[in-house]
């Protein structure tokens, strides 16, 4: 019999979970038809007909079991706001009207990990169609945070975007913005981006991370902008630099 290494845990095993999400299903829901059949956009920008989501045979049965208790996670998390605090504001930016949400009280390693495992299943994924993603030393980097209570969490800044059609649905890919490399998703209304440059991170990306007190900025992107993929963590600075925001005052409290 032939035996499988896991390339998350290591361990030999006879069989791997046979349909692996990569993105998590539950952030299917609003991309789906009747027949669990959804539109998907491709790295070159194409777009795809993927049915119940990207799936594949690519770790064991026992890391399945780990990263769908990440899936929960953050679906309590990003589903159910009622347990945290958000402030809706609007600032006007190129003309538009732009919105942001400041939120409080978010689990932190709960929220980083179930990134982070997106990340690492997309890695795994391609993997084993011998296919690059992250550098292994990416690779070893994140698995040394994830699953860690590692207050440190500027090695791999996470921002969090929100996206107004949450019937858009991007695999994790690599993009450069602004000099630094960065991993990108988008589903269920959510842009996620995970920077995984070696160089110094930019003030911007620092600043609108998931930060490990619970709080994060999400500048909300429409369909034109993260359809081209020209939007990005620029436009935060821009907004930082030229406006002269101060990110506290996102999180005070709107007068009522
Ligand atoms: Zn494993």
């Amino acid at each position: 019999m032939k035996d499988f290494i896991c390339p998350h845990c290591k361990s030999k095993v006879s069989s791997f979970h046979q349909k692996s999400h990569i993105v998590p299903e539950w952030m299917h829901k609003h991309v789906y038809d009747n027949d669990h059949r959804a539109i998907g956009i491709k790295m070159n920008h194409d777009f795809e007909l993927i049915y119940k989501g990207h799936r594949g045979s690519f770790i064991c049965k026992e890391c399945e079991d780990v990263f769908a208790i990440d899936d929960r996670n953050g679906s309590i998390i990003l589903r159910k706001t009622e347990s945290l605090h958000i402030d809706y504001h609007e600032v006007i930016l190129d003309g538009y009207n732009r919105r942001f949400e400041a939120w409080r009280g978010i689990p932190y390693f709960k929220l980083r990990d179930f990134v982070f495992s997106i990340l690492l299943r997309q890695h795994y994924y391609l993997a084993s169609k011998g296919k690059r993603f992250t550098t292994e030393k990416h690779l070893n980097g994140i698995n040394k945070i994830y699953r860690s209570e590692n207050p440190d969490d500027l090695s791999y800044p996470i921002i969090i975007n929100k996206v107004s059609d949450r019937s858009i649905l991007a695999q994790p890919f690599i993009k450069k913005v602004d000099g630094q490399f960065i991993v990108e998703f988008i589903a269920d209304g959510f842009l996620f981006q995970i920077v995984t440059s070696s160089h110094k991170h930019s003030q911007s990306s620092l600043s609108y991370r998931l930060k490990n007190d619970g709080t994060a900025i999400m500048l909300e992107f429409d369909m034109m902008q993260v359809g081209s993929f020209r939007a990005s963590l620029p436009k935060f600075g821009e907004l930082n630099l030229q406006k002269g925001y101060k990110i506290e005052k996102w999180f005070t409290k709107k007068n009522s």
